[in-house]
């Protein structure tokens, strides 16, 4: 799957109401959290097309929700309130040495990373820094760098339509307070913190606007490699991918960036049928209340009814009409089955198996 097949609308948003633990876990993890990692994967193609940096060298995605499934058992007690991915620096003793706690035992987990979440109110984006319990002599590092290039940093994120100041400094500052000020109260009080948010998008959220939140991220990244470095008691390279990422802004808006790769990706559509396929797979694009559908993935145990895939195998669930509503299909449970988004696509207008009961 690519980019340009994510999208977001109302029967995603519903999820979040979903009132039982379990079946909003589930359906985010299978649902929603597939999609945002064909985001990140973008992501990471596009920091090394920007920055030649290999972002999964030291650094991993988390995904939430995430639990244990023991065959039909799920371990769920949790009330997930969002779907997020976060790339931070990968869990090893030893390979952080620029990190210390204060017992001197060695770090495994980094302070800090950026992740993209969707939630019921849209997608938002964000670059943090928070781990009270290691030294005050770490943290410096982090803000003695913020501190540094502060101006550099309020430039990428007015590029990157984020902000640095939330509410939580409401009663020490005004909105208009300049970063070095805040970083300089957050170092002197301990306030160990550094949190950068990007501007929310809400839904429908169509491709374009999942794209921006993308290039939002890859605008942070220089920020959010330093962090890397300085955990890795390595030398920063910020200016030189600042280079960088000035070349890709030279060159066009993010808007013209965004739809010069959506029309190339066009260009590489030559192949007619495959285009009339996927035009005809949105045209029949079944609406299916959000309870009956968590029901008809529940009855299929969240697996794709056709190849047996599930979200750990990099595609998403969908609901499909056995019969199509055209032909005088109901709206019925008897009448939906899971498929993958690959098998959906395969499956066409004209076919009307149900899958389930030819496998058994
Ligand atoms: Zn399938």
């Amino acid at each position: 799957m690519e980019i340009d097949d994510i999208s977001f609308d109302e029967e995603d948003q519903n999820i979040f109401l979903v009132d039982d633990i379990l079946i909003k876990a589930e359906a985010l993890r299978h649902s929603i959290l597939p999609k945002l990692e064909v985001a990140c994967n973008y992501l990471v193609e596009l920091i090394r097309d920007c920055y030649g940096v290999e972002v999964l060298e030291d650094s991993s995605f988390t995904l939430s929700p995430h639990f244990r499934t023991h065959k039909r058992v799920v371990d769920v007690k949790k009330n997930y309130h969002e779907a997020a991915i976060e790339i931070s620096g990968r869990r090893q003793e030893g390979y952080w040495p620029g990190l210390q706690k204060p017992d001197g035992t060695p770090v495994s987990i980094v302070p800090f990373g950026m992740s993209l979440t969707l939630d019921r109110f849209g997608i938002s984006t964000s670059l943090h820094l928070s781990r009270p319990t290691y030294t005050k002599e770490t943290f410096a590092k982090f803000f003695d760098f913020a501190l540094q290039y502060n101006e550099e940093i309020m430039a990428i994120l007015h590029r990157a339509e984020y902000s640095y100041w939330n509410p939580h400094f409401m009663d020490e500052f005004p909105p208009m307070t300049p970063l070095s000020a805040i970083l300089k109260w957050s170092h002197a009080t301990n306030y160990n913190k550094i949190i950068f948010e990007g501007k929310p998008f809400s839904f429908p959220l169509d491709n374009k606007r999942i794209m921006r939140k993308v290039f939002d991220l890859m605008f942070m990244f220089p920020i959010y490699d330093s962090f890397v470095r300085i955990a890795k008691g390595e030398p920063e390279r910020f200016l030189s991918l600042l280079k960088n990422m000035n070349d890709v802004i030279w060159e066009a808006d993010v808007d013209d960036l965004v739809e010069d790769y959506q029309e190339k990706r066009k260009a590489k559509e030559n192949d007619q049928a495959l285009l009339d396929q996927a035009k005809e797979s949105a045209a029949r694009r079944i609406k299916v209340m959000p309870s009956m559908r968590w029901q008809v993935f529940q009855r299929d145990s969240w697996k794709c009814v056709a190849c047996g895939k599930n979200a750990d195998d990099h595609i998403w669930l969908e609901v499909d009409h056995i019969i199509p509503r055209s032909k005088g299909g109901k709206n019925e449970i008897t009448n939906y089955q899971t498929l993958c988004n690959v098998c959906n696509i395969g499956k066409s207008n004209k076919d009307e198996t149900d899958i389930r009961k030819g496998r058994l």
